[in-house]
C-alpha cells in the first residue's frame, strides 16, 4: 500500500518579536535587563533572550507596589469597574492569540496545535468567565459582602505557562487582589508578553507585577511578609517547603501539586474511543500534565485487544517540530525534565516492566522522548508510584470494579482520574469512590473555567476555576 508523506505545515515565527533581553514588570513599567537567567527553545536549544533574576530588593519593590495598588485603587474599585479591565485583557488576549501560541510553543516546546486550540482559548475563557463574576460576588456564596485578601503571591510552572498564570491571576483580580506573579524559569515569556497586554489594557500600575528568576525568587516572594495570600503550582516536594514556611503566618495558601491519575478501562467500554481518551490522557502536552492519565487500569479480559489496539494509534503520533502543525507531540520542556523521564523509565526497566514506543525518528537537537508505554508494571514499581511528567504510560490490570477501585486508590496522590463504561451507573458508583478532584467520565483532559479544579491528599488543597476558585481570594 502506498503511504503519502505529510508535507511540513510550519506556523511562521515572524508573528513574534522576542526581544534579547527582559527586565522585570513593576508598577505597570518594564525595569532595565540585568540578565541572569537565560531561557531556550527545547525543540532546538537555541537561547531566545535573557531575562532577569529578581532578587530580594526586587521582591520588595514588587510587592510594595502591589500593596500601593491594593490600598489606593483596586481593593476600593467596583467590582463592575474592575470587570471592564479583566473583559480588556480577554479580548486583547483574543487579539494576539496567534502570536501568543507561537510564542508559548517556542519557549516551552508544546505543539501550536495544543497552544493555538486549547491554551490561549482557554486563557481568554477564563478571564471571560472571570470578569462575569467581579460584580457578582456578593451572590457567590461567600458572605453577603465577601472582601479581597490583599497581596497575591503566586509561582507557577512551566507546563502551561499562559493558562496557568490565567488560573492564577484571573479570579484574584475578579476579587479586588494585587499580584506579584513568579513564571518558572525555562517559560517566562508568554507572562512577560502578558505584562505587556496590562500596559494594553491600561490596568493601573502595581495591579500586576511580574517578577522573573529561579527557585529563589519564588522563594522570597512566598516568604514576603507583605504577602496575604500565596497561590502555587508545582511539585510536592517544593509544595511541602511551601507549607512549611506559611505556617504560623496569617497567610492564606493554596496548593496545585502533582498527580499519578489512574485511567481505568472496564470491559464495556467503546475500545477506540477509550484508546483517543489514554492518548490524550498521557501524551497530550509531552505528559507534561499534573493531571495526566499517567497510570492504565485495565479490565484483563479487554487488555490484550485495547493494548493492540493503543499500540497501533501511537505508531500514527507525530513526534517532532512543535511549530508544525501536524505535530502531535513536541519537545519535553527541558534537558533536567529529559533526565528524570529517562531515570524512571530507566528504573522501570530495572524493575523488570516490558517498555514499547513506535519506531520514531527524534530530532538531533533539542530534547526528546519518544511516546511509551511500559506493560506488566505492578503496583509496587516506581513507575507506578511517582510521577515521570513525560510521554510515559503504566500499564496495569485488574479483574473486578473493587480492585479497580482499590488500585486506583492506592497512591500518595488525589488530583484526578478516568473511567470508561458503556454503563451511567457504574460510572456514579465508581466516581463516587475514587479519592480524585477531578473525575471524566468516557473523556479525559477536558477543562473549562467554570469547573472547579484541585486535588486531595499529596496532589494538594484549595480549589481553582469556577465558582470554588474565588474562595481563594476572598476574606469571609
Ligand atoms: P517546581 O520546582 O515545583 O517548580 C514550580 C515553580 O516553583 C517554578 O516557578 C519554580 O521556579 C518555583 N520554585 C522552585 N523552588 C521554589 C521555592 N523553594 N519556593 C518557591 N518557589 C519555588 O517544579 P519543577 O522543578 O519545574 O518540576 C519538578 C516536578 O514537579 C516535575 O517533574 C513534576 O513531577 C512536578 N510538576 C508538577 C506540576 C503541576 O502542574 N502540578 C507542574 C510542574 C512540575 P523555577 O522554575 O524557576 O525553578
Ligand atoms: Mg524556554
Amino acid at each position: 500500500m502506498t503511504r503519502f508523506e505529510y508535507a511540513p505545515a510550519p506556523e511562521s515565527r515572524s508573528i513574534v518579536d522576542i526581544r534579547s533581553s527582559y527586565g522585570l514588570f513593576i508598577d505597570g513599567a518594564f525595569t532595565d535587563g540585568t540578565g541572569g537567567r537565560k531561557t531556550v527553545n527545547p525543540a532546538t536549544e537555541e537561547v531566545l533572550a535573557e531575562v532577569t533574576e529578581a532578587g530580594a530588593a526586587e521582591v520588595e519593590a514588587a510587592v510594595a507596589a502591589a500593596r500601593r495598588a491594593y490600598t489606593n485603587v483596586w481593593g476600593p474599585m467596583r467590582g463592575a469597574e474592575r470587570a471592564k479591565y479583566l473583559y480588556r485583557i480577554a479580548r486583547i488576549v483574543q487579539e494576539r492569540a496567534r502570536e501568543l501560541a507561537v510564542l508559548e510553543s517556542i519557549d516551552n516546546g508544546k505543539p501550536i496545535r495544543e497552544s493555538r486550540d486549547v491554551d490561549v482559548p482557554l486563557v481568554a475563557a477564563h478571564f471571560f468567565y472571570y470578569a462575569g463574576w467581579a460584580d457578582k460576588l456578593k451572590h457567590a456564596g461567600f458572605g453577603h459582602d465577601p472582601r479581597p485578601v490583599g497581596v497575591a503571591g503566586q509561582v507557577i510552572p512551566w507546563n502551561f505557562p499562559l493558562l496557568m498564570l490565567a488560573w492564577k491571576i484571573a479570579p484574584a483580580l475578579a476579587c479586588g487582589n494585587t499580584i506579584v506573579l513568579k513564571p518558572a524559569e525555562t517559560t517566562p515569556l508568554t507572562a512577560l508578553a502578558f505584562a505587556e497586554i496590562c500596559q494594553q489594557a491600561d490596568l493601573p500600575p502595581g495591579v500586576v507585577n511580574i517578577v522573573t528568576g529561579g527557585g529563589e525568587t519564588g522563594r522570597l516572594l512566598v516568604e514576603h511578609p507583605d504577602v496575604d495570600k500565596v497561590a502555587f503550582t508545582g511539585s510536592t516536594e517544593v509544595g511541602r517547603a511551601i507549607a512549611k514556611s506559611v505556617a504560623g503566618t496569617r497567610k492564606r495558601v493554596s496548593l496545585e501539586l502533582g498527580g499519578k491519575a489512574a485511567n481505568i478501562v472496564f470491559d464495556d467500554a467503546p475500545i477506540d474511543q477509550a484508546v483517543e481518551g489514554i492518548v490524550n490522557g498521557i501524551f497530550f502536552n509531552q505528559g507534561h500534565v499534573c493531571c495526566a492519565g499517567s497510570r492504565l487500569l485495565v479490565q484483563e479480559s479487554v487488555a490484550d485487544e485495547l493494548l493492540e489496539s493503543l499500540k497501533r494509534r501511537m505508531a500514527q503520533l507525530r513526534v517532532g517540530d512543535p511549530l508544525d502543525k501536524n505535530t502531535d507531540v513536541g519537545a519535553i520542556n527541558s534537558s533536567a525534565q529529559l533526565d528524570r523521564i529517562r531515570e524512571l523509565s530507566a528504573a522501570g526497566d530495572d524493575e523488570g516492566a516490558q517498555r514499547w514506543s513506535p519506531p520514531c525518528e527524534l530530532p538531533e537537537r533539542g530534547f526528546w522522548f519518544a511516546p511509551t508505554i511500559f506493560t506488566g508494571v505492578t503496583q509496587a514499581h516506581r513507575i507506578a508510584r511517582e510521577e515521570i511528567f513525560g510521554p510515559v504510560l503504566s500499564v496495569l490490570t485488574f479483574r473486578t470494579p473493587a480492585e479497580a477501585v482499590e488500585k486506583a486508590n492506592n497512591t500518595p496522590y488525589g488530583l484526578s482520574a478516568g473511567v470508561w463504561t458503556d454503563k451511567g451507573s457504574r460510572i456514579l458508583r465508581i466516581a463516587d469512590q475514587l479519592r480524585a478532584g477531578v473525575v471524566w467520565a468516557n473523556t479525559f483532559n477536558k477543562f473549562d473555567p467554570s469547573s472547579p479544579f484541585g486535588g486531595y491528599k499529596e496532589s494538594g488543597y484549595g480549589r481553582e476555576g469556577g465558582r470554588h476558585g474565588l474562595e481563594a481570594y476572598l476574606a469571609h
